[in-house]
């Protein structure tokens, strides 16, 4: 590896995905250095810093990795506490520990939330057959059933649309600890993305509102039009209180569920997050750039808009660069993954001046990298 980054990394990124890649790319623009710590050397940050490649158990590796760095941070909310816990010992990790602990399992994630005073949809825990019956009974159907730990974009949960498909349902997921969830009719999801410093002061970016599709994040829409200021007001008095409990030092995201004007909380993210992608081009400073000045005790960047912004994430194959290139104020993020089906690929943040054209900019950017969007919603 190179020496440079070598001696002058600072920041030891647990993950080397696109999230730390983007951290590392807004760092390098401060001189500040960033070394990855990954299972594969074959990882996104190998482009801009050092991969130190080791499992998350392997606590000489890890105690390497951490050695000099001015703190530790992560770019995934499934990183072993144990692991971050042991760098604690050689450097300052931020976001906390505890905050891993948090949302890493839905189950203490939700009760979290609710002790804050957030609405959360239904849910209870679901550690046997017999659990997740007295669970339907109590809840009804729809439900979802979804595993405790380890799930992500959509990944080990199942709808169970009647009771009579409960048992299918337990067959899939039932060796795991679970979490069965009221399923609702979300009017629209929105996210709230804010940084706080080592000084304790917070800055909060715009709402955002996002589309998914099969649990995976397609598109947002920055700031997130129509929404009431008692929403927004709503939304930063979740997240104040999530930052203030945990001493949280870094950018937290919490994603939610509107609901013709109110909000459940669905869940909390420790980390930058794919809803805040538009910050690089749409806000004064990027989520990655205020995550790193947080990390590294440094003032906090203005968070504001710069205009309207949409971001359409690239899944599973690339698209023409041309056809992307050539829309107006369109910014095409390629991560250096190769195609996968469901893989996140990249991104492209499309900018307007106003929402009208906004509309017809973020719909040639989907036809360039998802067409099949459009024709879900008939355009
Ligand atoms: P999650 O893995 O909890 O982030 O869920 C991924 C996506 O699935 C969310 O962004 C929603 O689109 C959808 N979803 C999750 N939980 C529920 C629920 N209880 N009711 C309706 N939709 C949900």
């Amino acid at each position: 590896m190179d020496n440079r980054a070598m001696r002058d990394a600072r920041v030891g990124i647990l993950g080397g995905g696109q999230l730390a890649q983007m951290m590392a790319m807004a760092a390098r623009a401060m001189d500040v250095g960033c070394r990855f710590y990954e299972t594969s050397s074959a990882a996104p940050g190998a482009t801009v810093g050092e991969v130190v490649t080791g499992s998350f158990d392997d606590r000489e590796s890890l105690r390497r990795f951490a050695a000099g760095m001015d703190v530790v941070t992560y770019e995934w909310e499934n990183v072993p506490v144990d692991a971050a816990r042991l760098l604690a010992e050689t450097a300052p990790v931020h976001p906390s520990p505890r905050a891993l602990e948090v949302a890493q399992d839905r189950l203490v994630e939700k009760d979290f939330l609710r002790d804050l005073g957030a609405a959360t949809v239904a849910y209870a825990a679901v550690d046997g057959e017999d659990d997740l019956a007295r669970a339907i009974d109590a809840m009804g159907t729809p439900a979802l059933l979804k595993t405790r730990r380890l799930g992500y974009d959509g990944k080990g949960q199942m709808l169970i649309p009647t009771p009579a498909d409960a048992g299918a349902a337990w067959a899939q997921l039932g060796d795991s600890p679970l979490i069965l969830e009221q399923y609702v009719a979300v009017d629209r999801e929105l996210s709230i993305i804010a940084v706080r410093g080592a000084d304790g002061s917070i800055g909060h970016y715009p709402l955002v509102e996002s589309r998914h599709e099969a649990g995976i994040l397609r598109v947002s829409t920055a700031p997130a039009p129509n929404v009431a200021p008692a929403i927004v007001a709503l939304a930063r008095t979740h997240i104040d209180r999530v930052l203030a409990t945990l001493d949280y030092v870094g950018v937290l995201a919490i994603e939610m569920f509107d609901m013709g004007g109110t909000l459940l909380v669905n869940e909390m993210a420790p980390r930058v997050h794919n809803s805040g992608h538009w910050t690089i081009e749409g806000a004064a400073t990027s989520q990655f750039e205020n995550h790193i000045r947080a990390i590294l005790g440094l003032p906090l960047g203005s968070t504001d808009a710069a205009g309207l912004s949409c971001m359409v994430n690239i899944i599973g194959t690339l698209p023409r660069l041309e056809a992307v290139l050539a829309i107006p104020d369109a910014h095409l993020h390629l991560y250096g993954k190769s195609p996968r089906p469901g893989r996140k690929l990249g991104h492209v943040t499309v900018r307007a001046a106003a929402a009208d054209e906004l509309d017809r900019r973020r719909d040639a950017v989907i036809r360039a990298v998802a067409p099949e969007l459009l024709a879900a919603t008939g355009r």
